[in-house]
Formats: structure tokens, sequence, C-alpha cells
């Protein structure tokens, strides 16, 4: 198959032997985590009984603890080989970053000592001035600094003790998703609680929790290398469909190709490691496209251990001569990738606030909060937009296979009745009339059958599934905390509401029961328009969306207005989130990574045409002229017409395409230069959405028509047909 000699030889044919473990997971599950069990046996019993307490009861570490914690946990890294320490955190670029430094100290008689400090492991100063801050701190005054978030453990990563930690800047703004993602659970712990506790005073937290699936590709590492694009933007720029894609589905739920099967075992080994509960595994829809989902967890820790994994992923695929694409669209034509986030609320008391109960009280409680997060989804759903949207889940947002670039909730046939039933009956008793008696409120009998029977509905981008809501609009390379914010704060928002409203009634004469009936009626009422059961991806639904008032912007740039609104503000200042200056820093951040995205892509593409496909099809071009004048010294003249006419044909065609990719690229690098001169970070990403992007596409029409005349034999990039099917 290969055009590529020295592709060939490098390229992965058998799968790479799985680096067994010792023992079963059970054994090795955590090995690399400094959990409790390893702090039980390496700190003194009392500082393990402070740091417990802390951990439990968020308090503040004292600093004697930390001392002797960092000595505990110092000891244990240098047992398992470790030598480095680093403050682990999430920048608001991609991913996470990490400043290493080894645990040498001087010791004073001429050589080291392995050293770790109290101070050290609760704060540092990464100096890290050159991450984004929207001009939170300008950069004479470039210090953030990051403090130990103690929630979540240090684990070891490559020989090195990863420390988790949130990352702000001197005045105390944060500069990372860690930290407002932490203020909106304690704020939806709180707010959650005080509601709770209308249904058993003795609930005293209320846990979210997170479980998310994250699909990928996977290519070839030979092939990748020979692609550019994937290289510098994690997608292809260019690239004809392949005659075979995803038509047959023969991909999705099917057998696993052995060599891909091995780099699962293999990852999924040190995941276990490192505490990640990793559970299922498949194929998805599309050739080389895959899954991987864990048990799930509390919000702050799942979403550390997905970026955990993200690493781990892509560090043991190149031990399997492959590379992970973690990119939402990496190819045109067939599904892309995304990270669905299983979302829910649960209190101390072992109560899923999402799941109906076996009682008439408890399903109030349940539908009390379903209805609370159809009106927080309701009222915020532009925001929660914007928290996915970003330069490369773009593409996948409103295409026909991923969710719609609308957000509306799916509930499903059951619960569907029952809002419908409860919105029909203006009082708790015209409920209770209706069933034979007082204990029997038949109509929150919601059958138990239900987590079964979530008659799934693949097109919402919010769906109700038994237990938990499934906000599927995430783009895979996402860090989730970005909608775990937005969602945590808004429920949390909309709860506080509720219960001064219900108080409100209370203090009016009405029963608990009634008051809280009567408020949830009142925001299903007001949060009809968000729900929604029917075909998300019809051209229908979008027009009716629109009239309920929906938000169906489609420009990424635009969506994130919806951080600055006066609602939005409003939200995250009641909640303790986020304050106005953050956000509108946080938004230069926003706009600036998408314009830079934007910027690369059409920097890569220009080149790659230019350099790499336009003297191919001159090459070509030349070969068929060739062709065409010996034709013309062999034949007579009334013959050559005959024979030479489709070869003209081609090159005049030939000629029409590298025209029309030369005019392009040249109008496109002249509309940049207008781009870049523009001041303000929000115009320029429009200018980049709304004048560059569509050059990119007209520029990758007439490549891949090239590449369909052109002579494989000399066609410089791997093909679809290629990239897409691991052997
Ligand atoms: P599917 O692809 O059918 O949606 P998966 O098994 O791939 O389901 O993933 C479902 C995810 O939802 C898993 O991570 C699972 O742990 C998680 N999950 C299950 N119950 C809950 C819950 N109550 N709260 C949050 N996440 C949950
Ligand atoms: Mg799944």
């Amino acid at each position: 198959m290969l055009r590529f000699k020295a592709v060939e030889e490098t390229l992965g044919r058998e799968p790479v032997e799985v680096q067994e473990p010792n023992g079963r997971p059970s054994d090795y599950f955590g090995e690399y985590v400094f959990n409790r069990e390893k702090m039980f046996r390496y700190l003194p019993i009392k500082t393990y009984e402070a740091l417990v307490d802390a951990i439990d009861n968020q308090k503040a570490l004292s600093r004697e603890v930390a001392d002797g914690v960092a000595a505990g946990m110092r000891q244990w890294a240098i047992d398992m080989g470790v030598t480095h320490y680093s403050h682990w955190f999430q920048p608001l670029t991609d991913g996470t970053a990490e400043k290493h430094d080894g645990f040498i100290e001087y010791d004073g008689k001429g050589g080291v000592v392995e050293e770790f400090s109290g101070k050290l492991l609760i704060q540092q100063e990464p100096d890290a001035s050159s991450f984004p801050s929207g001009g939170i701190r300008s950069t004479f005054e470039a210090r953030g600094y990051s403090a130990w978030d103690i929630s979540s453990p240090a684990f070891i990563l490559n020989k090195t003790l990863c420390i988790p930690t949130i990352f702000i800047s001197y005045t105390g703004e944060s500069l990372d998703y860690k930290t407002p993602l932490l203020k909106a659970l304690n704020s939806v712990n709180k707010a959650a609680t005080a509601v709770c506790q209308y249904f058993d005073e003795s609930v005293k937290r209320v846990t979210a929790y997170l479980g998310w699936e994250q699909e990928y590709f996977l290519v070839d590492e030979a092939l990748y290398n020979c692609r550019a694009d994937l290289m510098l933007t994690g997608r292809t720029l260019m690239g004809h469909e392949s005659a075979k894609n995803q038509q047959l589905e023969d991909h999705y739920f099917g057998s696993i190709p052995l060599r891909v099967e091995a780099f699962m075992r293999d990852f999924e080994i040190e995941c276990h490691k490192l505490g990640i509960p990793c559970k299922t595994r498949h194929n998805e829809v599309a050739p080389n496209q895959f899954e991987v989902a864990p048990i799930y967890e509390e919000v702050n820790l799942a979403n550390d251990h997905n970026l955990q994994l993200m690493t781990v992923m892509n560090n043991v695929a190149r031990r399997h001569k492959f590379r992970v694409l973690l990119h939402e669209k990496p190819f045109k034509g067939v599904n892309g990738s995304g990270k669905h986030n299983n979302w829910s609320l649960g209190t101390d008391t072992g109560v899923q606030l999402f799941a109906p109960g076996k009682t008439p009280m408890a399903n109030l409680q349940f539908i009390t909060f379903v209805a609370n997060v159809m009106a927080a989804v309701h009222k915020h759903n532009a925001l929660l937009k914007a928290s996915i949207i970003s330069a490369t889940n773009q593409h996948r947002l409103g295409a026909n296979e991923a969710p719609p670039a609308i957000i509306s909730i799916f509930l499903g046939r059951q619960i569907g009745e029952l809002v419908n039933k409860i919105i029909q009956s203006p009082t708790i008793e015209a409920l209770s009339l209706a069933a034979k008696s007082e204990l029997d409120l038949h109509v929150f009998q919601v059958p138990e059958l239900l987590l079964d029977n979530t008659d799934r509905n693949r097109t919402s981008p919010f769906a109700f599934t038994g237990n938990r809501f499934e906000f599927r609009a995430l783009g895979s390379s996402a860090n989730s905390a970005t909608s775990m914010i937005v969602i945590n704060a808004a429920v949390a928002s909309q709860l506080m509401e509720f219960k001064v409203n219900v108080d409100n009634r209370i203090a009016q004469g009405m029963s608990k029961e009634e008051a809280i009936f009567a408020e949830v009626r009142k925001i299903l009422i007001e949060s009809q328009p968000i729900h929604f059961d029917g075909n998300g991806y019809s051209d229908e639904w979008k027009a009716e969306a629109a009239r309920r008032g929906l938000d169906c912007e489609n420009s990424a740039p635009l969506m994130y207005d919806n951080y600055l609104t006066p609602q939005t503000v409003e939200m995250f200042k009641k909640t303790g989130v986020l304050t106005h200056s953050e956000l509108l820093a946080r938004n230069e951040v926003k706009w600036e990574l998408y314009t830079k995205k934007i910027q690369i892509e059409a920097r890569v593409l220009g080149d790659l045409v230019m350099n790499h496909i336009v003297p191919v099809a001159t090459r070509y071009q030349s070969i068929l002229i060739d062709n065409v004048f010996k034709i013309k010294n062999l034949f007579p003249a009334d013959k050559v017409e005959a024979i030479a006419a489709k070869d003209m044909d081609e090159i005049e065609k030939i000629a029409l395409h590298m025209h029309a990719i030369k005019e392009l690229a040249n109008a496109m690098v002249e509309a940049r230069k207008v781009a870049n001169r523009i001041e303000s970070e929000r115009e320029k990403a429009i200018a980049y959405h709304e004048d560059i992007e569509p050059y990119m596409e007209e520029i990758r029409y007439h490549v891949d028509k090239l590449e369909l005349m052109i002579d494989n034999e000399i066609w410089p990039l791997p093909k679809y047909r290629e990239l897409m099917f691991i052997k």
C-alpha cells in the first residue's frame, strides 16, 4: 500500500508487548498515588490525622502539619525511585503544566541531601510569566503562584512527584481551571445541602460526581510523521475522503485490532497505577476511533484523572508506534471525538439526587433537583455552550454526528410524562387526590426500571440518563473543568434562588411540601423551552429552538460573549466562583487562543500547499504535457485530438486548481495581515473566524480535487485510506 519506502520500514505491524504488572489490578491500583494507605504508612499518626481532617473538612493545613506531610511524601517518593517534584497545574491553555525541581539541596559539606519542605509542598512560584493571564498579571509583575489542592492526592508521573495545585496571581485571581472549579463545587455543595435539608436534616454534604467518556483516534506514528498538518495542528487540513470510511458501521463496537488492544492494556495498567479507575473500552463509530471510560468519581478528582489520562495515553502510544489524536475533528467526513461528561449529585447520606426514590417524598426531592437543573440549563444555555466551544470543537458542533450547536435537555418518556403531570396539577393536593391513598402519590412513583430504560437519544447535548445527566457537547481535547464550572455554578445559583422562594412561600403559610411543589411546578413551567426529546440534528429543531428563545449562535468568538452578560456576571458573583475582572481576563485568553489556533492552521496550510502540493501538481502536469507533445510527434494530426483530448483536459484542470490554490493562499495571507493589525482580541478572533477560516475550506477543496487526479506514486502526503485503517 505504501508509496513511502522509509515509512514502510518504520511502520508498526505487530502488537508491542504489554508491560505486564505484578498481580491483579486490585494489587497495583494506586501504586503511584500518595493515597490514604501511604499517608498512614509514611506519616506520624498525628500528622496523618490532621491531614485527613483537613481533606475531609476542607480546612487549611498548618505549616507544621505541611512540613510533616512533605517529609513523609518525600520519603515515599524516594522509595519509589523519584528524584524530582513538580507542582502540576491547569493553565488556561490546553492540557497541564509542570515545572520540575530536584529534591536536592546543599548539605553544607560539599555534597547534597534530598530535601522537600512543607513550604515547597504547599506553595511554589513557577515564574510562569508566559502563561496567559488575560492581562491580570502584567509581565513586569509576572508572579503567579501555585498552591496544593489537598483534595487531590499527589502522584508519580514518569519518576516525578506531581502535586496537584491551583494557580493564582498574587492578587488572588485565578489563572487556571482548577481554582474556579473548586469554588463551583463548594458552592453547589452548600446550595444543594440546604435544599436537601428540606427532606432530610441529617444531610451535611452534597458531592458532585463526574464520569467522563474519552474518545480518541489512533494513527500510526510513521504516517503521522509524514503529515505536518497532524503534527502541528492535530488535524488533517487536507485529504480526500477514503472510498471506505464509516458507511458500513463495521468499526463501532467491532473487535479491537490486536495492536490497539495491546496499547489499551498498557495505558490502562499505567492508569490503574495512578488510581484512575478505567473500566470501559471500545471501538467508536469512525475507523481508528476508540473510547475509554472510568468509573465515576468526585468531579475535581475525576477531572484531574482525565487530564492525567490524556498525558499517559500520549506517552504509552509512542511505545506502540501510535499517536493519539485528541483533536475533536482530525478527519473530515467521519465522526469527530467528544468527551461526554456524566454528571450527578449525591449526599453524604447515600442518596443520588437524580435517581428516583422509593417514597413519594424521595421522589419529590428527585424531581426538585431535576427541575432545578432544567431551570439552570435553561437560563444559562448560551453560557453552557460557550463553556464547551473552542477553535477545535467548532468543527464538531453542529455537524451531523455530534450534539447540535443548541443546548436542550432530553428527559425521556417517563420523566417527560411526570413533568407534564406536575405542570397540569395546580396543587400537590390535586395530585394526591388522583392517587388512591395519601401515601400513594401516584405521580411520584417513578418506575425503578428507569435506569435500564433510558430511551437513549444520541442527538441530545444534555440528556437525562436514569440517575445522572450526560453533557455530550464537550470536545475530546477539552479540560472538563470548563463545563463543570458552569454547570455546578449555575445549578448552585438556581438552588439558592429556589431555597429563597420556597422559604418565602413557607413564611406565607404554605406547608413545606406545598411550597416545594409550587416552586418546582413554577420552574418546570418556566423552563419548558429547554426540554426537547426530538431529533436534535433536524432543521425543524433549529427553527423551533430559535422560536423558543434558545441560543442558536454559531460563531465561537461570539459565543464567548456569553461569559460577560450581566446574567452570567451576576451568577458567578453570587456563587463566588469568578469575579467580573476574572471573567474579562479569561475571555481575553479565550479569544487570543482562538485566533492563535486558526493562525497556526492557516500558516501550516499555506506552507503545505505551496511547498508540497503545488510542486507535485506541477510535476505531474509536466508529465502530461510531455506526453501530449509525444503523442503529437507520433500520430498524424487528425488522430491527435482523439488521443490527447483527455490529457489536455486534465492539464487544464490541474492548472485551474493550482491557480486557485495560489490565489487563495495569497489572499489568505493578506487577510491575515489585516486581521493581525486589529488591537482588540475579540475583534481579531471574529476576523479570524469570518475572514480567514473560509479560505482554508476553499483551499482544501482544490487540494482534495488534485489528490484524486495526481499520480498516487508522487502524492506527498499519506492519504485518508492509509491513515485510518490500522491493521
Ligand atoms: P455510555 O457510553 O453508554 O453512555 P459508558 O459506560 O461509556 O456509558 O460511560 C458512562 C459513564 O457514566 C461512566 O464513566 C460511568 O461511571 C458514569 N456514571 C454512571 N453513573 C453515574 C452517576 N451517577 N454520576 C456520574 N457518572 C456516572
Ligand atoms: Mg460510552
